[in-house]
C-alpha cells in the first residue's frame, strides 16, 4: 500500500504516522509533501491509495490540489484532513471529490476505520 500524507505542519503530519495502524505503518510506503503542489507532484510520481491532505498550506492549499489530484484520477481516494469545519468548506471538498472530511487531529480509532474500509488493491 502507498500513503500520502500532505500538510505544512510537521506535527501534524507525524501525528497522523503515528497513529496509524501498526501493521500498515510498517507495511506501506509512506510518502509526506507540505503544500498543494507537493501533493500533486507525489500523487502523480506515486499513485497512492490514499491521501490524507490538509487545507490551508502555503504555495497552493489543499481545495486546489484536490481539484488537480481528482482530474488527473477519478478514483483517487483523498481525505481532508482539517481544523476547518465550517459547513462552506466540507461542501467544497464534498463536491471536488474527497472521500471524507476529518476533524485536526485525526485520532488512532478513526485511522482504524478508514484503513479497514479500503478496498483491497
Ligand atoms: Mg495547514
Amino acid at each position: 500500500m502507498k500513503i500520502l500524507i500532505v500538510d505544512d505542519s510537521k506535527l501534524s503530519r507525524l501525528t497522523i504516522l503515528k497513529r496509524m495502524p501498526a501493521a500498515i505503518k510498517e507495511s506501506a510506503d509512506i510518502f509526506q509533501g507540505a503544500n498543494g503542489v507537493e501533493a500533486i507532484d507525489l500523487y502523480k510520481e506515486h499513485r497512492p491509495d490514499i491521501v490524507f491532505l490538509d487545507l490551508t498550506m502555503p504555495v497552493m492549499d489543499g481545495f486546489e490540489a484536490l481539484g488537480h489530484i481528482r482530474d488527473f484520477d477519478k478514483n483517487s481516494r483523498v481525505h481532508i484532513v482539517t481544523a476547518d469545519i465550517q459547513t462552506k468548506s466540507q461542501e467544497k471538498v464534498m463536491a471536488l471529490g474527497a472521500v471524507a472530511v476529518e476533524a485536526k487531529p485525526i485520532d488512532e480509532e478513526r485511522l482504524a476505520e478508514i484503513f479497514a474500509a479500503l478496498p483491497e488493491s
